[in-house]
């Protein structure tokens, strides 16, 4: 497959997308970013890495965090994950509160922000140092040993987090917290304010396109039952409430963040990542998306 030409197409085609999005406003460490940045990075299992773009410049990863701290939950609980958190598609907003409440304080999925709230208590219970576990799993999985936090960020997320802070507290109030709403909420802002590049989050995601085995280390991350589960969470459950949409479209397990970012994985052939900041309504990267979809048209291969 020629992956070089592809990615040129795709950058082509896109063109006329930018400037049909809205970047996250949120915060100023996102509103500032330019709507018109484009990265894409793509690894095989057989160890070729093809790129195009602002594919080396990093940007904040926010939700792309929630598949790594599931990941590393997973690892720590098992299956008994499933008794305090759901995996259903939420056919809602990433932050609504109303489903968490006539849910009774279990979060439809690890991928929407209650449930990676309670994702965050598991680590913190399962760890000395939960911020510092989080942030080494990721620079093994990466092999970028200075990936970091973003302090503003991080700042800007805890600053604005109102409705955050009404979804740990909700989860606290009904018995699926066993940490401090403080601890929990800082651990969360934290994950989101990770920045890095599409080169290194497409390295990180390679072992679920690989049976769980490492890029780069040719070591095992997860097994292959697991690999399975996430992947079947993040085809389901990771594009919130356009996840059928994604599916339908692209074909692969994703997962965006409103930083812009996508990763997908395509289960043995290969791993990508994808950056361009302009969103769509519901907070999905939307030259990210159509990139995506037109790699698997190019290629002519899904998971489908
Ligand atoms: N920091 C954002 C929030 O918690 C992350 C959401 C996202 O990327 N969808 O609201």
């Amino acid at each position: 497959m020629d992956f070089d030409q592809i990615l040129l197409e795709i950058s082509r085609y896109v063109q006329p997308l930018f400037g049909k999005g809205k970047v996250a406003d949120y915060i100023p460490a996102l509103s500032a970013v330019p709507g018109t940045k484009f990265g894409m990075a793509l690894h095989t299992v057989g160890g070729e890495t093809f790129q195009i773009g602002d594919a080396e410049e990093r940007f904040s990863i926010q939700s792309i965090s929630k598949l790594f701290t599931l990941s590393l939950a997973m690892g720590f609980v098992g299956e008994e994950l499933w008794r305090r958190v759901g995996r259903e598609p939420s056919g809602n907003p990433f932050n609504s509160l109303v489903q968490l409440e006539y849910e009774h304080g279990i979060p439809r999925n690890p991928m929407i922000n209650a449930g990676a709230l309670v994702i965050c208590d598991v680590l913190l219970s399962h760890t000395k140092d939960a911020r510092q576990a989080v942030l080494d799993y990721m620079r093994v999985l990466s092999g970028a040993h200075d990936i970091v936090f973003d302090a503003a960020i991080a700042r800007s997320e805890a600053d604005t987090g109102y409705i955050n802070l009404a979804l740990a507290n909700f989860l606290k109030g009904n018995g699926n917290l066993e940490n401090d709403v403080e601890a929990v909420l800082d651990l969360y802002f934290h994950q989101c304010s990770l920045v890095m590049s599409c080169s290194e989050l497409s390295r990180a995601v390679l072992h679920l396109a690989n049976g769980g085995v490492s890029w780069h280390l040719s070591e095992t991350i997860l097994t292959p039952g697991q690999v399975k589960r996430l992947n079947a969470v993040m085809l389901t459950c990771g594009l919130y409430d356009a996840v059928g949409e994604f599916a339908y479209r692209v074909g692969l397990p994703g997962k965006s963040g409103v930083g812009g970012g996508i990763v997908a994985v395509m289960p043995r052939e290969y791993s990508v990542a994808v950056w361009s900041p302009e969103l769509d309504a519901f907070g999905n990267s939307m030259v990210g998306g159509a990139a995506l979809e037109y790699l698997t048209t190019l290629t002519g291969r899904s998971v489908f």
